[in-house]
């Protein structure tokens, strides 16, 4: 069943809450990519030209203390966002309270106000109801477009529809989320054959969840980046420096066990003695790495083997670079393997991680994918859970519609 989407409800003067994701990257203070305010604009645009009032909220960064709250107050958006919508967005100093309440009043249609950072109220991330009745009041509508936050359960993503459920009042998902489900849902679906993930990045144990997915899913599994030397190592290989993890070895054996055949290893690797300031930097002969270096990115056998092994590919999902892409010299095996998926003829490409997103945007390919999803942890979640995630799940469901096209 689908989600009911904005242009199933009734806009026109209602008070709209949109639960919207401005997580952006901080760089001394100022926005470092504004990709999450831009991919927020049609939702907002489409209900103020439909003479909606709309109150978004959203969290940005960790809050423990006062000095994260300095860091991370949203109203750092303002600027960036009034300059996108054309308008100027008001901004509320409180996430709720009689100022906010006020503001949330006051609103005329077509008018736009930003609440402050759900997460400066402690019960945000626990799901606080008495968070989630205050954020509700004088609210006719909820919408989700913040996917990179529907993997939470969280006051401002999940406690405040089912209050406002309570109440008798609309849900819907803005046009963002109903991107990223249509896209994700054509990997959790893998009807598309032959279908390869290609996973990298540094840890095996942030996606051991995925890894078992996929494993059902795909057809192949190709594994470069830190995460595949917890794989060689488990083959018996050596692996030297590299980073690995010890504890994940057993599991990485049980992976392959399972895989039959299905999981692609590097077969050579780039490796250096330091990370950072490397005085000496080779091509390792085969899989081993000698035991003064470490892995740093995938060789250029492996970049020439996983050509191959994605070729004729009709889907791809990826998620986690070859390398330490952010080291020039230690750039090229994900360049070129970002290169390769997304110049695949008639293939549906997804970038699902965010540092993949941003290799892919470094390098200029970004155009090349059919999808790069705005949220890394929230689409391995979605292809983990089978299409599920708490965020999207608590929002209602279409009308008189029992399939899914
Ligand atoms: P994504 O955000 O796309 O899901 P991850 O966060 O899992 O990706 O991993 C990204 C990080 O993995 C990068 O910072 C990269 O430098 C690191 N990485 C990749 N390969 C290696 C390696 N061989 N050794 C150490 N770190 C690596
Ligand atoms: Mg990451």
């Amino acid at each position: 069943m689908s989600k009911k989407t904005i242009k199933d409800i009734q806009i026109e003067d209602k008070t709209i809450l949109v639960r919207v994701d401005f997580n952006v990257p901080l760089k001394d203070g100022q926005i470092s990519d504004d990709n999450r305010i831009v991919a927020a604009i049609p939702t907002i645009k489409y209900l103020l030209d439909n003479n909606a009032k709309v109150v978004l909220c959203s969290h940005l960064g960790k809050i423990k203390n006062e000095e994260d709250k300095e860091k991370n107050n949203l109203k750092v958006v303002v600027p960036r966002l009034s300059e996108l919508l054309g308008v100027e967005v008001k901004f509320s100093n409180e996430v709720v309270g009689e100022s906010a309440s006020n503001l949330i009043k006051g609103l005329k249609r077509g008018e736009v106000l930003l609440l402050q950072n759900t997460r400066f109220e402690p019960g945000e991330s626990k799901n606080d109801p008495d968070l989630a009745s205050k954020l509700s009041e004088g609210i006719d509508v909820f919408v989700n477009d913040a996917f990179g936050s529907s993997h939470r359960k969280h006051a401002s993503t999940y406690g405040v529809v089912e209050v406002l459920k309570g109440e008798g009042k609309e849900s819907a998902i803005g046009f963002l989320v109903e991107k990223e489900v249509k896209a994700l849902n054509r990997c959790v679906e893998a009807k598309i054959k032959p279908f390869v993930a290609v996973l990298g990045g540094a840890k095996v144990s942030d996606k051991i969840k995925v890894i078992d997915g996929l494993l059902e899913k795909a057809d192949k599994l190709i594994i470069g980046g830190a995460m595949s030397y917890t794989f060689l190592k488990a083959l018996g290989y050596e692996i030297g420096k590299s980073r690995v993890e010890e504890d994940q070895i057993e599991y990485a054996k049980n992976c392959l066990d399972k895989a039959k055949g299905k999981i692609i290893l590097p077969i050579d690797h780039i490796i250096a003695d330091d990370f950072q300031n490397p005085t000496k930097i080779n091509v390792s002969m085969d899989q081993n790495i000698n035991e003064e270096y470490l892995g740093v990115d995938i060789g250029p056998r492996t970049i020439n083997y996983f050509k191959e092994e994605l070729n004729g590919s009709k889907m791809v999902f990826w998620n986690g670079p070859m390398g330490v892409f952010e080291v020039d010299n230690f750039a090229n095996g994900t360049k070129e393997i970002a290169k390769a998926i997304g110049s695949l003829e008639n293939a549906f490409s997804v970038i699902g991680g965010g540092d993949s997103a941003a290799a892919s945007k470094k390098f200029g390919f970004s155009e090349l994918f059919s999808h790069i999803s705005t949220g890394g942890g929230a689409s391995l979640e979605m292809i983990e859970n089978d299409g599920h995630l708490p965020g999207i799940d608590i929002i209602e469901d279409k009308q008189g519609e029992h399939n899914e096209d």
